[in-house]
């Protein structure tokens, strides 16, 4: 039997991810007129920023902004010129066809001629107790983000790569000092990165370390508690600081085997375009960024989505 053809129900576009690539994506193509249909996930509707408070980098707020503010007006612009919002998940994904669908949470699925995709990447967390309610509050998985809140603080940097060390690095611009804890006894950074860390005064390193317990006064960070796994020594350090550099996880699970993956998972994109390889699919933000990982980066990846997407359509009319 072969599947109905709803003809009104086909979209023009579809936009899986409600961050500043998703919102920026909606923004554009709703004032292109193709009316766009967003899915922003059933719990995390406006992205990583609705995890942080002041938000400082973002252009065009010259006091900072609050990050679910920032967000919240993002898509209030996006719906003011009809972008149409669906607050669930994206189950599953047939990208393959000239019609494209997508399934949500409850069954229903949903067509258009084109996607474009701004699912973002998460921050590995530690998995300690109070790590998420201090979030913003002393912990921070972003150096160029929050940097500038620590200034004079005594700071804890965790993990052993390149990213460890950048951080590390950066954040003895603003911090009294920076101690590096890692988990083995050796880095996995660059020989670079590793010679500007180990010869930057500010910065001190733990290593055969794991950070086990973090303190809190006042809803802040107020110290952590460090353990040495060879001989399970407890010391507590006494910051106000911890930045998280053990890596990113992009949300790309769903592409596999329809999309192009790097050896990472960031979907892979025909740059400096946001095409993937396969016509009218359009990726933009972190899910495809390994390198920037700012909100105005990934807003104007998903202008440019956006933009591709448009053009594509209407070169099908
Ligand atoms: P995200 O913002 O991560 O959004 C991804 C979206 O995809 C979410 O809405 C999610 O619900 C949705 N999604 C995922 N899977 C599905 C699915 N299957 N179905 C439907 N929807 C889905 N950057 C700055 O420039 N300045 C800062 O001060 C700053 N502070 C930060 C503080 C914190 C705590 C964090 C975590 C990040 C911070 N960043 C900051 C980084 C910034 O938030 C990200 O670079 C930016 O949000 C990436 O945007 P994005 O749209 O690609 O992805």
């Amino acid at each position: 039997m072969s599947e109905p053809t709803d003809i009104a129900a086909i979209r023009n576009v579809i936009v899986i991810g409600s961050g500043p690539a998703g919102y920026t994506a909606a923004l554009y193509t709703a004032r292109a007129n193709l009316q766009p249909l967003v899915f922003g996930g059933a719990i995390f509707v406006g992205g990583s920023l609705t995890t942080t408070t002041e938000v400082e980098n973002f252009p065009g707020f010259r006091e900072g902004v609050d990050g679910p503010v920032l967000m919240e007006n993002m898509r209030a612009q996006a719906e003011r010129f009809g972008a149409e919002m669906i607050d669930d998940d994206i189950v599953s994904v047939d990208l393959t066809g000239a019609i494209k669908t997508v399934t949500d949470s409850e069954g229903t699925v949903h067509r258009a001629k084109s996607v474009i995709i701004a699912t973002g990447s998460g921050y590995r967390k530690l998995g300690l107790p109070k790590e998420e309610d201090l979030s913003g509050r002393g912990v921070s998985w972003c150096a160029t983000c929050d940097g500038f809140f620590f200034r004079d603080r005594d700071i804890v940097v965790v993990g052993g790569g390149d990213t460890a060390m950048e951080e590390a690095t950066f954040l003895t611009r603003f911090a009294r000092s920076v101690t590096i804890v890692h988990r083995r006894s050796t880095l996995r950074a660059s020989q670079v990165m590793q010679n500007r860390a180990f010869t930057d005064d500010k910065i001190s390193f733990l290593f055969d370390s794991e950070i086990t317990e973090l303190d809190d006064k006042d809803g802040k960070l107020a110290g952590v508690t460090v353990r040495n796994t060879l001989t399970e020594e407890l010391r507590h350090l006494d910051v106000t600081g911890l930045f998280i550099a053990i890596g990113h996880d992009p949300r790309s699970e769903l592409f596999t085997g329809q999309l192009d993956l790097d050896g990472e998972g960031y979907l892979q994109v025909q740059s400096p375009s946001t095409r993937t390889n396969i016509p009218g699919v359009f990726a933009a933000g972190d899910v495809v960024d390994h390198t920037y990982r700012q909100a105005i980066t990934a807003a104007g990846s998903g202008c440019q989505a956006a933009l591709d997407a448009e053009r594509y359509l209407a070169a099908l009319a």
